[in-house]
């Protein structure tokens, strides 16, 4: 795995407790979920929400452990252990309100030892601000007197302050308006250049996606059910799931037309179709759809697929 920062083999059912405690019931949120982020690229994740991206990326992180499986990560460059910085979509929920800007930015660097001394720590906090496209002035500011992208841009810079590599980004513009949403975009995108960047970047909207990932996976209710290069599956989508997404790319100005578009939710985790699990919802489904699922399988061209009318080599 050398030039991997990480090896995906979340093989087995994750079992999460569902928020309505009575009675206790058990979902496997992600189950066969195999998939590599090559070092300084980006791997998408995309799907509608409840399909399981923010549990891989809670997995990934380390905040919830797999039932079974592995997530095996390569060596840092510089020798320390591989150590992921978790973008999340809600900046106001992820920063303390009561933490002054450069105090928030600081914990990292004191906690992972990164400088030593007020002076050196908070030269590397105005750094950091700079950094993202805020200003040193910044630091004696609490988060609540930033607008949306500021506050972004303040999750990114703590995200950065620890010095990771690879960054788990879990929708992290879906929260803010489309100007803006490209402003941030382009912003991590320059970072992952600068700094040589490794992202996970979880998306339900793919024209987002389009615009940030090397390669995409598709999931669907707990399975990736296909993924390859951008442009590849851009070009020529194969699972009948990519399929209909791609025809339904959300209109921003329109956030459910998709849904509508879409033929309603997927279905309960909890209770999930038997055979292929999208087939309530595929136009193309047959009847072995209805009782046998699809193994995954080298999608033509590249990637993979787990469909049974998936064109064949
Ligand atoms: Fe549709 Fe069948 Fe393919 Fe599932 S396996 S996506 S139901 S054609
Ligand atoms: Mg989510």
């Amino acid at each position: 795995v050398d030039q991997l920062s990480r090896v995906f083999d979340v093989s087995a059912p994750w079992l999460t407790r569902m928020i309505d405690r009575k009675p206790k019931r058990y979902l496997r949120a992600v189950q066969d979920v195999t998939f590599v982020v090559e070092r300084g690229k980006c791997l998408a994740l995309v799907g509608e929400s409840g399909c399981g991206k923010s549990t891989v990326a809670r997995l990934v992180t380390g905040l919830y452990r797999p039932s079974e499986g592995a997530i095996v990560f390569g060596p840092s460059s510089d020798g320390r252990p591989m150590e992921a910085q978790m973008i999340f979509q809600d900046p106001h929920a992820s920063l303390n309100p009561r933490w002054r800007v450069g105090d928030i930015i600081a914990e990292p660097i004191r906690e992972f030892g990164l400088r030593e001394g007020n002076d050196a720590i908070n030269g590397r906090v105005a750094e950091l601000l700079r950094t993202v496209g805020l200003s040193a002035d910044d630091t004696k500011r609490f988060p609540h007197e930033f607008s949306g992208g500021q506050r972004q841009r303040i999750s990114i810079a703590r995200a950065l302050a620890s010095e990771p590599e690879f960054l788990v980004c879990d929708e992290p513009t879906s929260a803010l308006d489309v100007s803006v949403q490209a402003q941030i975009l382009n912003l991590m995108r320059k970072l992952q250049d600068e700094l040589g960047l490794t992202y996970l970047f979880i998306s339900h909207n793919l024209a987002v996606v389009r615009h940030m990932a090397d390669r995409i996976a598709v999931m669907y209710l707990g399975r990736i059910v296909e993924s390859g290069e951008t442009e590849a599956l851009f070009a020529n989508p194969q699972h009948p799931y990519t399929q209909l997404l791609l025809q339904t790319i959300p209109d921003v100005t329109s956030p459910n037309r998709d849904r509508q578009m879409m033929g309603g939710e997927p279905p309960s985790p909890l209770d999930p179709p038997k055979g292929c699990a999208f087939h309530p919802r595929c136009p193309v489904a047959s009847e072995i759809c209805r009782s046998v699922a699809p193994d995954v399988r080298q999608r033509q061209g590249g990637g993979s697929i787990a469909c049974h009318m998936a064109p064949i080599d």
